[in-house]
């Protein structure tokens, strides 16, 4: 998602390795190119200004601590101001006992309000709760079916009323309904418009008003940047907002919307959208976008994501491996042709520090796949386990094994060897990632 962004940080910190220390020329220089960096991922121009004064002031405040090099000091600096930008972290949704609570999503058409709405729905199923959804959207012809489907798919009742165009008279209903039927989280799934209009807003407040939701979140479309930015704006001034929900962050979403938001309304992102499918709703976490957006990866969220896939103690075991370098080629092995069943492989592979901001163009597909493992299994046990041991004779045997060139095999192993030293520094939590920086 933030590809483009990563890369002009990654090239601009580039620059600065090999200088002796941070001088305000060279700071000033790398603040050009975050600030055209940031502006290109149509981040608010006003908040631009202020990250970069922020991130200028720091920088010229820091000790340049013998063990980190001037590249490396300021990916941390731009890291924690970042952080601080999308901060602080607040996802935590509010509920009410008794309930039940009631949650209004409000937003855009086209945002995707009503796919939101089922996938909160399903997250809160899946923590115990008995969410039902309301089709308070009456404006756009099939919103109602389209949530009535969702519903059945992933059985949470849908309450409906085909037969007016009352928003209030519906979600009123909704609420009751949800009451009598023992539900404790009502999701109002409300109308959009294409753009802000006082119709819209007026529809909404007054469903506001009838309802008094315990939280107002608004769905906005990251892809559409600084416009998502404007309209969540616009929605703060007449709807008391909680929180912002934004989607489409797995697309090609400059990033920008995400690292505005909160800046410009003052209210938190709570949850991001990761695709199409049911589950790809992630609470935000600032820090880990931050190193996202540096190409850093994310292996906190990789974990997570292993432990609701594999049963917990072999996630802890990878985990503890990857924090000790123990992570072997059988190891990668093992977990590839898990994460080759779950699919979603490229959105996996994008949270593997050094690898994410790497798969730009590339297509890792089956064949892909099958080549990289022939090139595992023609390497002996102790060769899986300890790479390190691949002298050119033996990399020479692997390759005519498995078919493929000595410098794929090199290529692998080169690559294997810099993830697995970045997993450790990650992992293990020392120096927040710094560590992985090498050679910068
Ligand atoms: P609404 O008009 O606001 O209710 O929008 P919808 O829920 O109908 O969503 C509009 C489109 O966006 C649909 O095609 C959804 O599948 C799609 N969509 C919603 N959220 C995401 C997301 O996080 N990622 C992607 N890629 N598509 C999404």
């Amino acid at each position: 998602m933030f590809e483009s962004l990563t890369d002009k940080f990654n090239t601009t910190f580039k620059k600065l390795s090999g200088r002796g220390r941070i001088t305000e020329a060279n700071v000033s220089d790398a603040m050009n190119e975050v600030r055209k960096a940031l502006l290109e991922a149509d981040v608010n121009y006003k908040v631009v200004k202020q990250f970069c004064k922020d991130v200028k002031q720091a920088a010229m405040g820091a000790e340049v601590i013998n063990s980190l090099k001037p590249g490396q000091l300021m990916v941390k600096i731009v890291q924690d101001e970042l952080t601080k930008l999308m901060g602080p972290e607040d996802s935590n949704i509010f509920f009410v006992s008794p309930g039940p609570t009631v949650i209004l999503l409000a937003g855009l058409q086209g945002s995707g309000k009503t796919t939101t709405a089922a996938k909160l729905a399903y997250r809160l199923k899946k923590e115990g709760r008995k969410p039902m959804m309301v089709a308070v959207d009456l404006q756009r012809p099939a919103a109602i079916q389209q949530l009535q489907t969702l519903g059945e798919q992933i059985e949470v009742p849908v309450h409906c009323d085909f037969d007016t165009k009352d928003a209030v008279k519906v979600s009123k209903s909704g609420v009751k309904e949800a009451k009598k039927a023992g539900c404790d989280t009502v999701i109002l799934d409300t109308a959009g418009r294409l753009h802000v209009d006082d119709e819209l807003m007026t529809e909404v407040s007054n469903v506001a008003k009838a309802t008094s939701p315990h939280q107002i979140y608004l769905v906005c479309d990251a892809m559409i940047g600084q416009d998502a930015v404007n309209s969540a704006k616009e929605f703060n001034n007449r709807l008391e907002l909680d929180g912002v929900i934004l989607t489409k962050l797995d697309g090609d979403a400059r990033g920008g919307a995400a690292l505005s938001v909160k800046a410009v309304t003052g209210k938190p992102v709570k949850f991001i959208g990761l695709g199409e499918k049911i589950d790809n709703l992630e609470h935000f976490h600032p820090d880990r976008m931050a190193s996202r957006i540096l190409g850093m990866g994310d292996v906190i969220t990789l974990v997570e994501k292993a432990q609701e896939q594999f049963d917990e103690k072999e996630a802890e075991k990878m985990q503890n491996k990857m924090a000790k370098g123990t992570f072997g080629l059988d190891d990668f092995l093992k977990q590839m042709a898990k994460i080759r069943k779950m699919g979603g492989l490229m959105s996996m592979l994008k949270l593997m520090p050094g690898i994410g901001n790497k798969l730009e163009g590339l297509n890792m597909d089956d064949k892909e796949f099958n080549r990289i493992e022939g090139i595992i299994h023609s390497m002996t046990p102790a060769e899986r386990s300890e790479p390190d041991m691949l002298n050119p004779s033996r990399r020479r045997r692997i390759a005519a094994g498995s078919g493929v060139n000595v410098t794929d095999v090199a290529g692998l192993v080169k690559q294997f060897r810099q993830s697995r030293e970045m997993m450790k520094m990650m992992a293990s939590g020392g120096g927040g990632g710094l560590g992985a920086m090498k050679g910068m």
